[in-house]
């Protein structure tokens, strides 16, 4: 399968994927995860929530993913959109092989493996652990158990993919191959990506929007945009306009954390 990188369109110009829209979320015992959170969603974003920890950037995926409802608010859908998820840890089940692990979400819809084999072999090549298939977990690394669990999300082509820190437990080099990697793999399925971190370096080098949080409660700040080309790369990570994205990023961040930037 080949990469053909498009030329985004103007965000105005493409399609209304998801919109949240004032939406609250309080928990039990009065902690209000979420505060008046508004965002939208365009076909072929790729968005960071970028916050320190506890600001409900997993509550705001959560409940994009629909596991849990808005106490206040709406989430509108533009049409009926698949959609992946990837955690922090890759959650395979440690019985079953890579293919049997990236089959799941097919037979969860009740499809029979030789049904989807195509797919599945589709899915491990997009991620380059095709020679993997029959391998377990644990014969795996970490960062290739993340391409697994990325290729189980991937492999229904979902029209939206959400992750949740998925690189934050990898070393950096395997963290710097798997973001170049996933903006190939976003490009070639077609997908819009919402990607939860806490790293700077890993949302402006990933996105065309970051959405800055802040925590108690849990709300947006701002939002950046993060005006570079695709396809990125070393060339990229190593530019002075990325050097220059980082500074505005963290600049924000800390400002997010309530410090002198
Ligand atoms: P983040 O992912 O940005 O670290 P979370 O969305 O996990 O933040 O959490 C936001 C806030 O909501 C935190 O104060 C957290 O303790 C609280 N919280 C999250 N989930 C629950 C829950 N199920 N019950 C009670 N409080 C929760
Ligand atoms: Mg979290």
């Amino acid at each position: 399968m080949v990469v053909t990188w498009r030329r985004p369109k103007p965000i105005g110009e493409r399609p209304v994927l998801m919109r949240m829209e004032a939406v609250d979320k309080a928990f039990r015992g009065g902690i209000v995860a979420l505060r008046e959170m508004d965002l939208s969603v365009h076909e072929g974003d790729f968005i960071s929530l970028l916050g320190p920890s506890g600001c409900g950037k997993s509550t705001a995926l959560r409940l994009i993913a629909g596991l849990m409802r808005p106490t206040r608010g709406a989430i509108r859908w533009q049409g009926a959109a698949e959609i992946g998820v990837v955690f922090q840890e890759p959650t395979l089940m440690p019985w079953a092989t890579v293919e049997e692990n990236v089959f799941l979400p097919f037979r969860l819809k009740g499809r029979r493996f030789v049904e989807v084999a195509e797919d599945i072999a589709l899915a491990l090549r997009l991620v380059g652990l095709e020679r993997f298939a029959r391998a377990y977990p644990r014969e795996l690394s970490g960062g290739m158990r993340m391409r697994v669990s990325i290729a189980r999300a991937m492999v229904t082509r979902p029209k939206l993919i959400l992750m949740d820190e998925p690189f934050a437990a990898l070393d950096e080099i395997t963290r710097h191959k798997l973001n170049a990697d996933l903006l190939e793999w976003k490009e070639k399925i077609d997908a819009t990506v919402i990607f939860v971190t806490h790293s700077v370096f890993e949302s402006v080098f990933l996105s065309d929007r970051i959405v800055v949080m802040a925590a108690r409660p849990g709300r947006v700040l701002r939002e950046l945009a993060v005006d570079a080309p695709y396809p990125r790369g070393e060339a990229f990570r190593t530019s002075a306009d990325y050097a220059a994205l980082c500074r505005g990023a963290s600049a924000a961040l800390h400002e997010a954390m309530g410090e002198p930037a």
